[in-house]
Formats: structure tokens, C-alpha cells, sequence
């Protein structure tokens, strides 16, 4: 028998709003000390009133159309309720019938086809979350830290046709990467700002029919959800095959120590969470028609503001960086992870081409932006990924935070290009243009970096060698090719690795074949 997996996945998001989702407390309580970021509405106190935030709302609906959800007009809030110490309420404010959006898709490159494959959005909803318990080693008590009850949440769920696990994280890192590029969430899964459960079952191929599924609960990594998976889809299939499928809703845990999934509770402990509409907070109302008045007595928000203010998504910018930049899909990916990064990497390409533009061109030399572009936004492209990345990464620097502008930038990869330093000096002087900001001319002169590319002076000086080392030219003269590598190394020993390597292997070539 052949078996089938059907997943969904449930996401969901805290966003970094100002205050909680409620009440004006202060939405940083994770860095703050236990129970400071709380007041009596986020307590619960009775007589208390919620408010809601409209930023969040405003955020959750740009998200919905990131996602290409539908905003229809009318949206609201429901009380899901529950009893738990987590919630002193004792229900929780989400949205039931009228979530902030509604449908959406979002495209999914599958690595091995190079196909793009969608995977469709059922909802997107926004609600309350929980506060933190924590579970102490002393016997029978647990503590409970409010900081992050009633901070905004937003819930993402997919259509159940995710088809791989592989997909699934796929799916993830593309959601992830939009909200940060919408800049609604800082999207750290270790710090729980992004956890997902996900859904699964399996079914005969061929068969429509859905069978009952099993939920994995709070999985906090992209390697989390894949390797979860994954092992439920070896587990179900042996179920199958022993003839005893899952036959009812049960929930379970990823223990990651152990690598396997276990059971938590069955369809008979399942919520019935008795829905109905928050009376103390109005119906949201967006503005869907171009152009129509807010009105006061609503929380009213425009939506083709909204639209206006999404940045070109992580899927588009790639593709316009490949075209536009003749780069490989790869490339495009590392240099739009972020927003920072595209940015740079444009700034510097428009660097670039003033730079070439402005150049005092070299003796029987012409450089044009328009000709040598192809080889220059990849020289760009080359730099910002294989050196100047890297370098970051290493000394744990960002991009915003770094001196290093993409004028000087563009102008190094300028003095590459045109030969006026080789790489090993270029790669020798980019810690100290990213860590002072200096000028890459004024660290060539001061370093006395640059290149030998006068072919006088290099002449002499192969010369020498050659008369200097007589066992490999004469390795090279009875048709050891590579032996002429050593000449180059000595060369560019002479020269403290300033020579144009280029150039000394043509010379060196002349002077041995002639
Ligand atoms: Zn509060």
C-alpha cells in the first residue's frame, strides 16, 4: 500500500508592537523581570475594559495581504474560552468567524524540480497570548509570569496541502522571511516569536478522503518541523501497515532529546471552547473601496494604505536580481535574505556605475557601464557574498551597523576590476573599510597596496627569477606545466603580492617559450 502525507500548518506570530494587544502595557516583557509588564486589564481585574491596538491590527492585515488573503469588510473579535492558569480571564480574546483575513497563497521553490508550488492559506486571525508558566523543580508548583499575557499574536493556517515535510520548511522560511521584510515581527523562532504546530495524516493514494489527524505541537526550529514530520509519517505508516490507522484528533509533542513525537491527549480531553463575540470591543471595519472616508465610532483602517506600505516581497526581489544582475537563483537568495542586504547591494551597484562612469581610464583601456555591467554587478555580487558576508558573520556585525557605505564599497570593486589592486590586497584592506569606514584609496596608499601591472617593471623581475631558479624553468622546458606556478609564487613573493598575476604568467610565459 502507498501512502500519502497531508499536512497543514498553524503559525503563530508575536508582533512587535509598542504595547500589549489590550492595554497600553509595555509589549517588551520578555527581556523585562517576571510580572512588571502587566496592569489590571492584562490581569484580568474585574471591571476592567480591553482596548484594542490598531497598530497590531493594521500589521496583521498587511501581513493578510502579503500573503494574498482576502480583507473583506467587517472583521471582529471572539471569546475562545478555557480554563487554565496561563489565562486569568479564563478565555481568550481571538477572532472566530471573521479573522483580518481570509484565503491567500504564497509560492514555494521546490529545490530539486526548480518548480515553484503553491501552498494556499486558509486564515489569518489575530488574538491574545497566553502568559508564560514555568514548571519548577519543587514539588507540585509552577509559576506564572503575566509579561506576556495579552501581547498580539497573529495565527497563519495553511489548507492542508502541504505534500513534504521538506515543504513544510520550505513553507516556513519563505513566511518567516516576509514578515520580516514587513517588519511586523522579529520572527526569532529560539525566542518563540514564530512557533508552529503542524498537522498531519496520512491517506492511500488515490483516495480523496481526509482521516483524522495528528497535531505536533510547538515546534520552535525550521529543523524542528521537518524532522517532526517526518518521523510521524514513518510512525503513521507502520500504524497502516499493522492494518490500525489513527483513528481519532490527538495531539503530540516533539521531544527533541529523543527524537520522536509523543502523545499528549486524545479527542475525548478536546475543548469545546464556546465561541461568542467580545461584547466589549467593536467590529474592526476596513475600508476596502479606494478612497472612503474613516469613520470615528470604528476601528477603521484603510486598506489601500496598507498595500501601499508593503515593501517588494522576498519571491519578486529575487527574481528581478537575477534578471537584472545576471546572477544565479543562489545568489539572489543570499543577497535578498534581508532587506539590509538587497539594499546594500543595490546601493552599491548604483555606486558602481558612477564609479566606472567617472573613471580616469587607464592607457589603451576603455571601461563602459553599459558593456562591462554583466561581469561588474557579479564582481559585486561575489564580494558582498563570498567577503564582505562572511566577514559580518564573523565579527558579528550587521549590515546597518557596519562603517563601511556602499560608495567605497563600489569604489573596491572598482580597483579590482580595473586591476588597480588584486584580491588578496582587496580581501587584505575590507576588515578595516568595514570596522573604520576608511577609503579604499587612502588604505592602498598607506598600505602601499597597489597592484604592479607596468609591464617594464615586472619584466626585470621575472627575469631575475628565472635566472634565480633554474630547476623548475627547466621542469617547465621539458613540459611540466604546472612547474611555471612556482615562478608565479616567487614572483609575487618579490612583490609582496602586489604583481598582477595576469600579467606575470603572460611574461613569464614569453620569457621561458622564447
Ligand atoms: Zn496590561
Amino acid at each position: 500500500m502507498e501512502l500519502v502525507p497531508v499536512i497543514g500548518l498553524e503559525i503563530h506570530v508575536q508582533l512587535k508592537t509598542k504595547s500589549k494587544m489590550f492595554c497600553f502595557c509595555d509589549n517588551s516583557g520578555e527581556t523585562k523581570p517576571a510580572n512588571t509588564c502587566v496592569c489590571p486589564v492584562c490581569l484580568a481585574h474585574p471591571g476592567t475594559l480591553p482596548v484594542a491596538n490598531k497598530q497590531a491590527i493594521a500589521w496583521a492585515a498587511k501581513t493578510a495581504l502579503a500573503l494574498n488573503s482576502e480583507i473583506k469588510e467587517y472583521s471582529k473579535f471572539d471569546r475562545k474560552h478555557y480554563f487554565y492558569p496561563d489565562l486569568p480571564k479564563a478565555y481568550q480574546i481571538s477572532q472566530f468567524d471573521q479573522p483580518i483575513g481570509t484565503g491567500g497563497y504564497l509560492w514555494v521553490l521546490n529545490p530539486t524540480t526548480q518548480e515553484e508550488e503553491k501552498v494556499s492559506i486558509n486564515r489569518l486571525h489575530l488574538e491574545e497570548d497566553a502568559a508564560k508558566l514555568l514548571h519548577t523543580n519543587t514539588k507540585g508548583s509552577s509559576l506564572v509570569d503575566y509579561n506576556r499575557g495579552g501581547t498580539p499574536l497573529m495565527e497563519i493556517v495553511t489548507e492542508p496541502d502541504i505534500k513534504t515535510p521538506g515543504q513544510a520548511k520550505l513553507f516556513l522560511q519563505e513566511l518567516r522571511q516576509i514578515i520580516k521584510y514587513l517588519d511586523v515581527s522579529d520572527a526569532d523562532m529560539e525566542k518563540g516569536h514564530l512557533r508552529c504546530d503542524a498537522n498531519i495524516s496520512l491517506h492511500p493514494v488515490g483516495e480523496e478522503k481526509l482521516y483524522p489527524k495528528t497535531e505536533i505541537k510547538n515546534l520552535n526550529s525550521f529543523k524542528m518541523v521537518e524532522k517532526a514530520l517526518e518521523y510521524e509519517i514513518s510512525r503513521q505508516t507502520k500504524l497502516w501497515l499493522e492494518g490500525n490507522p489513527p483513528k481519532d484528533l490527538t495531539t503530540r509533542g516533539w521531544n527533541d532529546a529523543k527524537a520522536i513525537t509523543e502523545e499528549q491527549r486524545t479527542k475525548e480531553e478536546a475543548h469545546d471552547y464556546r465561541y461568542f463575540p467580545e461584547p466589549d470591543i467593536p467590529p474592526i471595519h476596513f475600508n476596502i473601496k479606494p478612497g472612503s472616508q474613516c469613520s470615528d465610532k470604528e476601528i477603521s483602517i484603510d486598506v489601500e494604505c496598507l498595500k501601499a506600505e508593503i515593501p517588494e516581497l522576498p519571491n519578486p526581489k529575487r527574481k528581478r536580481f537575477m534578471s537584472e544582475y545576471d546572477i544565479n537563483y543562489d545568489e539572489a537568495k543570499l543577497l535578498t535574505e534581508d532587506k539590509e542586504t538587497a539594499g546594500f547591494y543595490e546601493a552599491v551597484i548604483s555606486e558602481l556605475k558612477a564609479w566606472i562612469e567617472d573613471l580616469d581610464q587607464p592607457q589603451g583601456k576603455k571601461y563602459t557601464w553599459e558593456q562591462n555591467r554583466p561581469q561588474l554587478t557579479k564582481l559585486a555580487s561575489n564580494w558582498v557574498i563570498n567577503n564582505l558576508l562572511p566577514l559580518l558573520a564573523q565579527k558579528q556585525i550587521s549590515i546597518s551597523d557596519m562603517k563601511l557605505s556602499a560608495e567605497n564599497m563600489a569604489e573596491l570593486i572598482t580597483k579590482i576590476f580595473t586591476k588597480e589592486i588584486n584580491n588578496t590586497s582587496a580581501v587584505q584592506i575590507l576588515p578595516e573599510m568595514v570596522k573604520s569606514g576608511a577609503e579604499p584609496s587612502e588604505l592602498i596608499k598607506d598600505q602601499n597596496l597597489g597592484q604592479i601591472s607596468d609591464s617594464k617593471e615586472l619584466e626585470a623581475i621575472v627575469k631575475a627569477i628565472i635566472k634565480a631558479n633554474p630547476k623548475p624553468v627547466e621542469d617547465y622546458k621539458k613540459g611540466k606545466q604546472a612547474a611555471i606556478q612556482a615562478l608565479v609564487g616567487q614572483v609575487m613573493a618579490q612583490t609582496k603580492g602586489k604583481a598582477d598575476a595576469e600579467i606575470v604568467l603572460e611574461l613569464l610565459k614569453n620569457n621561458l617559450n622564447s
